[in-house]
């Protein structure tokens, strides 16, 4: 037995962790109950948008509504309901690169992910603009043995020439590096917000041949 700090909140907290969590070495840093308390399963709301997982919906939302207006159906799966607790998280994690928050991370949902992976034959992280500290971000909630070299993000940096609207709406592209023709993914992300890289995603993806395209992100 030993105690440690909360990650978050910086309270003690008395853990007790059995011999085979020791010796896998899961247990660098902890969240205390309240902390814990905060990471909401999505899985267990009832009132959740049944094509996006966004919260307190019946049915469809509004931006799926429009989604499906111009664009081929995303369904998006989501494993926690975002929240300021999950805001900081993830701050903690994006901009200082802390590696004890990636583990907490990966424990939450490595049984969940295990059984959505299966479903598809491939499993791509949506690639990130800068891999701060040498990591691609997406890949580090999802566990190591992801492949990131399935896509390639690239901007238009023209901005000084261009006004604030303009700016706006510099293009993203995505590109497809590898063949995935006939191949069922599941597109993987940190957050889904707007859905417009996800879908800009699904777009280049389907373009390129894939199957079918699905979406996994840690919190909606
Ligand atoms: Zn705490
Ligand atoms: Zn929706």
């Amino acid at each position: 037995m030993e105690n440690k700090k909360c990650l978050l909140c910086k309270s003690e907290v008395i853990t007790n962790f059995n011999i085979k969590e020791i010796f896998l070495n899961r247990i660098d840093a902890v969240l205390c109950n309240s902390c814990n308390s905060e990471f909401i399963d999505i899985s267990q709301l009832n009132n959740v948008c049944s094509q996006c997982n966004k919260f307190k919906i019946e049915g469809i939302c509004k931006e799926c509504i429009d989604w499906n207006k111009t664009n081929p159906i995303l369904i998006n799966h989501s494993f926690y309901k975002y929240n300021n607790m999950l805001s900081e998280f993830f701050h903690i994690y994006k901009y200082l690169g802390d590696y004890r928050v990636r583990k907490i991370l990966n424990e939450k949902i490595r049984l969940k992910t295990t059984k959505i992976f299966k479903q598809f034959d491939l499993v791509v992280p949506v690639p990130v603009s800068s891999k701060k500290r040498g990591f691609n971000q997406v890949k580090g909630i999802f566990g190591n043995s992801i492949n990131d070299e399935y896509l390639s993000i690239t901007k238009n940096f023209q901005m000084s020439k261009i006004d604030s609207d303009q700016r706006k709406n510099t293009e993203i592209k995505f590109e497809v590096l590898k063949d995935i023709s006939g191949q069922k993914i599941l597109l993987l992300d940190d957050v889904y917000t707007s859905g417009t890289t996800l879908h800009a995603v699904q777009d280049a993806l389907l373009k390129a041949g894939a199957k079918y395209v699905e979406s996994l992100t840690f919190a909606r």
